[in-house]
């Protein structure tokens, strides 16, 4: 073992969503030694400040309380929301594998449940999964650590970047790792790039999204994109680079996000200039994030009233926002007049509930929400089975990448990204490639 420091089967770069899930499913076969290597859990992933919803067409959750789904029919939501046809091979296996991973996280013991009181733009059934109390991704991934801890097979390496792949010959042969202070080469018959988007660097933000203009940032500072500059040499291609996970949801001064199912029931948006500028539940958070950012001062006051708020109280969303006191209550429509510079009367018109919509009633709730980036949507060209494909369509020998490395679901734009495709990206692909490579020997 000539200049190498230490030698694996399978090398997963980022221990999140897609790392832990992919660790996991590889670990099966007892045969494979497996290293994670972690860039920093004290800096943490996406995975882990995320709600934790998991969205899956066809589960025996969705059967049980008489909804009618199938990943097909999945697939066929996220495309009609991306218009990314190009992409239908990837959202198809995706969608195909959504109602294995989510079952199998509730076999091993996560109190999983189908969200019926989690409707969302574009979504034609319900179809998030979340945990029952809804404590969101920090519950999640920390419960697949744990599985992955009792693993005899993998090491979990912590605060140790990926820094370069190894490439030997003009194939993929290892990973460079940082550890305390020391480099080191650790051979690996299969990578696997798990460490998310490039949301974490102003620069790469700046080349890629800048017409989002200065967007709160909502993700994790370790989502740097560190894996794009290893693989670009090696001939691999990016896709879909200008498009983001958005979220019009941000609260102004606190950063927390509101519950995306206010909209649903009955919240309503004014800006500055005392318009109601938007069809509050013909939006997903995305794409309202950009509908925000044309307002004045990019911000609006959303109001909701009581109503709404016992229907979303119980979300980790919800409960940030009421611990960070970034919930106004307003008892009568006098006090959010005040807060919008309206009179009573111009307050009560724009309170009126459009056609079709419930009116809200006094007591009420108001929170001024701008926009937000949570995670970039465009990365690495990868085939249906995970594999990073060159610019001629050939897949790049032992080298796989998932989650936010890889490009997402969303097309082009930040508008198409719908609920939970996110996770559906880390778990589903980690749940592809994890099973591949268990096969192998
Ligand atoms: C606030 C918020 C809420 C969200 N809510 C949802 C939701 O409810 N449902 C949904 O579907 N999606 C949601 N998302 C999106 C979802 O969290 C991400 O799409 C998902 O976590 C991506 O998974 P990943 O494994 O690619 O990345 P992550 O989960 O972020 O994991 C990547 C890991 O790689 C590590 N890493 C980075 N660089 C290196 C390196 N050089 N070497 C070693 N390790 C490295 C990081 O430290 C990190 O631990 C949300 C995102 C945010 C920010």
């Amino acid at each position: 073992m000539s200049g190498w420091d230490s030698e694996v089967d399978v090398a997963v770069v980022g221990g999140g969503a897609c790392g832990v899930m992919s660790a996991l499913r590889a670990a099966r076969n007892p045969d494979l030694v497996i290293a994670v290597f972690e860039k920093s859990t004290r800096e943490g992933c996406n995975a882990a400040i995320s709600s934790g919803s998991l969205a899956a067409g066809g589960t025996r959750f969705q059967a049980a309380a008489g909804i009618e789904d199938s990943p097909q029919r999945h697939a066929e939501d996220i495309i009609a929301a991306s218009g990314d046809e190009e992409w239908r091979p990837v959202v198809e296996a995706l969608c195909a594998a959504a109602p294995e991973f989510v079952e199998w996280i509730a076999d091993t013991g996560y109190p999983m449940e189908i969200g019926t009181d989690m409707p969302r733009a574009g979504m034609s059934v319900p179809r998030l999964h979340t945990d029952v109390g809804r404590l969101g991704g920090v519950r999640l991934m920390r419960h697949l650590r744990t599985l992955l801890d009792a693993c005899d097979n993998v090491a979990f390496v912590d605060e140790a970047p990926v820094v370069d792949l190894v490439v030997e010959d003009g194939e993929v042969a290892g990973v460079v790792v940082q550890q305390n202070g020391t480099t080191q080469r650790v051979r690996a018959n299969a990578v696997v790039l798990a460490s998310d988007g490039f949301a974490g660097s102003p620069a790469l933000v700046k080349e890629h999204l800048s017409h989002l203009g200065a967007p709160f940032y909502g993700g994790v500072s370790t989502a740097t994109g560190d894996a794009l500059a290893w693989v670009l040499p090696l001939g691999a291609r990016l896709r879909n680079m200008g498009a983001g996970l958005r979220s019009g949801l941000v609260v102004v001064d606190h950063g927390t996000r509101v519950s995306p199912a206010l909209p649903f029931n009955g919240a309503v948006l004014v800006n500055l200039d005392g318009e109601r500028f938007v069809e509050e539940d013909t939006k997903g958070y995305s794409s309202m994030a950009g509908v925000l950012q044309r307002q004045p001062g990019e911000r609006a006051a959303m109001i909701w009233d009581a109503t709404a708020m016992e229907a979303t109280r119980e979300s980790e969303m919800m409960r940030e926002c009421l611990a960070a006191g970034a919930i106004r209550d307003r008892a009568a429509l006098a006090d959010v007049a005040a807060d919008l510079g309206r009179t009573v009367e111009e307050t009560e018109r724009l309170l009126a509930p459009l056609p079709g919509r419930r009116a809200l009633t006094a007591p009420y709730h108001l929170a001024w929400v701008t926009h937000g980036l949570l995670a970039t949507q465009g990365g690495l060209v990868i085939d249906p089975s995970g594999r990073v494909l060159d610019a001629s369509g050939t897949p790049i020998p032992r080298l796989f990448a998932g989650g936010g490395t890889a490009c997402g679901l969303a097309g082009a734009h930040s508008d198409g990204y719908m609920s939970g495709n996110g996770l559906l990206s880390a778990f589903g692909m980690a749940w592809i490639i994890g099973n591949a490579l268990s096969r192998t020997a």
